[in-house]
């Protein structure tokens, strides 16, 4: 296997681990080329009219990884870093990430590369809005189904539900994550953050440990760090450190959660809640904790100091944030690294859920969804693990792609794809 290079794209990133697995299963070249490029890519321009009357041009992308499965299925993030190269990447960590839990979908991306600090909710409205219908011709309940992911939420899919269904007719599973009264899941806004407590409490069980008095260090106060912290508190752990992208805070005995969110909810931050002490985005990443959650950014824990991280176990409730380079480092070290697409596996799961749900006009309740979703990805955690006790030497990365990767091979092959 080619050793990684620290500066390799964020979709060069995902195809090295996929390549990894293509090896141990011997694809063939035809195979590979095909895995390893994406089958469509939209790009559009997206001008937003701002309240004061000025025009604003940002683009969007979509762009479907793999449908071998199922319909193509992803989130849709605005970000400034959501240009092309990272939409594909995170679109074929979705191929990856449905095919593990599996859940009948392929794998897609949305992005709108666009700063949204600052804009109304006219302006995000008219924005998604706009997208939405450039991007309408290749959606669909049975093509490609959208979801939050990065500063999008439940009003997000409730405006491109809406008007996607102003031009094809009202389509209840158009979108995942919608609010509960059109049509949502009990459960779907938790569920990536509910997702990744499940599986750090399966990775620290592996290493003879338990979630009560476990300590824990959540990088990101979106909505899967904040979920995750209030998740992980109520199953036991001590969260002793939170940062958001304004900068961190520490607090050895465990965070008051609830003066947090209340900090938060009046200052817009973590950063200076009362009795904390300040930590920087670095610092947070090299506590000594039992478990790691990054979940912000991809491309955080790098090279540069994966050599500095001193956690037992790493659940990457981020997409990708692990370069390929660290994660070997971090093996070497014998650092148990839970990767994205079984660790924030947890959503798409829910939005399956959800998709299910509404094809069948039923309801499932809280207690439900919670229980399915314990069931799928402690199926797949230890799918991954008998992988791996099988396959000496091999990561749980390189067990989970192992194991998407071959579930995908046999659905294109069996359509005659490959
Ligand atoms: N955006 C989430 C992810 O990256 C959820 C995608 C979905 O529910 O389709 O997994």
């Amino acid at each position: 296997m080619r050793r990684p290079t620290e500066h390799m794209g964020p979709f060069e990133a995902v195809n090295h681990f996929f390549q990894h697995a293509a090896e141990i299963a011997r694809l063939s070249d035809s195979t590979v080329s095909v895995l390893s490029g994406t089958y469509r890519e939209l790009r559009v321009q997206v001008p937003v009219r701002h309240d004061d009357g000025r025009m604003q041009v940002v683009y969007g992308y979509r762009v479907q990884h793999n449908g071998a499965r199922g319909p193509y299925k992803g989130g849709i993030r605005f970000h400034p870093e959501a240009d092309l190269e990272e939409v594909r990447a995170l679109a074929s960590l979705m191929t990856w990430k449905t095919a593990l839990v599996d859940v009948p979908f392929g794998g897609a991306k949305g992005g709108v590369q666009v700063d949204t600090r600052g804009m109304s909710e006219g302006e995000l409205e008219r924005m998604t809005r706009r997208y939405t219908d450039q991007i309408g011709h290749i959606l669909g309940a049975t093509r490609d189904i959208p979801a939050p992911d990065m500063n999008t939420d439940a009003q997000t899919m409730s405006w491109m539900l809406d008007q996607y269904g102003r031009k094809y007719g009202h389509t209840n599973q158009i979108v995942t994550g919608k609010p509960i009264a059109l049509g949502g899941s009990q459960g779907r806004e938790e569920a990536t953050g509910r997702g990744a407590v499940i599986i750090a409490d399966a990775a620290l069980a592996d290493r003879n440990g338990s979630a009560e008095g476990a300590t824990m260090a959540i990088q990101g106060f979106g909505n899967v760090g904040s979920w995750a912290a209030r998740i992980a508190r109520d199953r036991g752990y001590r969260i002793v450190a939170i940062s958001d992208e304004f900068g961190g805070i520490h607090a050895e005995q465990g965070l008051d959660l609830g003066e947090v969110r209340a900090h938060v909810a009046e200052s817009g931050s973590v950063v200076d809640c009362p009795g904390t002490e300040p930590i920087g985005n670095d610092d947070l990443l090299r506590l000594d904790v039992d478990v790691l959650m990054p979940a912000a950014i991809g491309g955080v824990i790098t090279h540069e100091n994966a050599s500095e991280i001193r956690a037992d176990i790493i659940v990457e409730a981020a997409n990708h944030p692990v370069t390929p380079l660290a994660d070997e480092e971090l093996y070497e070290a014998g650092v148990t690294v839970v990767p994205d697409i079984l660790a924030n596996a947890g959503g798409v799961t829910v939005s399956y859920f959800e998709w299910v749900q509404n094809n069948q006009e039923m309801h499932w309740d809280h207690d439900d969804v919670v229980h399915q979703l314990e069931r799928k990805l402690t199926t797949a955690y230890e799918s991954c693990r008998d992988y791996q006790q099988r396959h000496e030497g091999i990561s749980k990365r390189q067990a989970a792609y192992a194991l998407a990767v071959d579930r995908v091979v046999e659905a294109a092959a069996l359509r005659g794809y490959l």
